[in-house]
């Protein structure tokens, strides 16, 4: 267990006087009744219970090694680790679990203002799901990169969405019964007690 993140510590400090001796003044300091924790210690804080997440599901065997967690208010609402292998569910993504998890305990389909801390950057499907939820600001800790070397398809979905259709993986036959389609939308429209989003 690291010691928490203090302004009044700060890495070439904690460098200069050793990690032993940082850790008991920063005890020290908080014993003196300062916050104990700001910004950028919680972070940290955050991020590491995403990638503790990661790591005990991954031993679980519920799925890959990633982890999530959704934070309002300074405050972990939710959690998400990868369950696709023990759920049978390709979208079972740790980023999507944590955010489908704060929606229902919050009761909203938004997260205005919450952050999203993720053990390794979101897939394009997360990120879009972050998108949809409104998510405020996404913090990452390995990186799409990372994930490729580890033979998860992440890079590769990123390069897929960047081509014309027409030259991606799976062929996407557009516009079949477009019209009929399209008639839905305008009874959308006509709608008058729908819930926008
Ligand atoms: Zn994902």
């Amino acid at each position: 267990m690291q010691a928490p993140f203090h302004p009044n510590f700060s890495a070439s400090t904690v460098r200069g006087m050793g990690r032993k001796r940082a850790r008991s003044a920063a005890k020290n300091v908080f014993a003196a009744g300062f916050a104990p924790c700001l910004p950028v210690g919680m972070r940290e804080t955050f991020m590491r219970r995403a990638i503790e997440l990661a790591r005990i599901h991954m031993h679980n065997k519920d799925g890959g090694p990633f982890g999530a967690v959704i934070v309002q208010d300074g405050e972990i609402i939710a959690e998400g680790w990868n369950e696709v292998a023990s759920t049978n569910d390709p979208t079972a993504h740790a980023e999507v679990m944590a955010i489908r998890r704060a929606c229902r305990r919050i009761g909203s389909f938004e997260l205005r203002g919450a952050e999203l801390y993720t053990s390794c950057e979101p897939c394009p499907m997360c990120l879009a799901a972050a998108y949809w939820a409104r998510v405020g600001t996404i913090y990452c800790a390995s990186t799409r990169e990372d994930a490729a070397a580890h033979q998860f398809d992440d890079d590769l979905i990123y390069r897929e969405i960047a081509l014309p259709i027409p030259e991606r993986t799976i062929p996407m036959v557009m516009e079949v019964l477009r019209p009929e389609a399209q008639a839905v939308f305008d009874e959308w429209d006509r709608m008058p007690d729908k819930v926008p989003y």
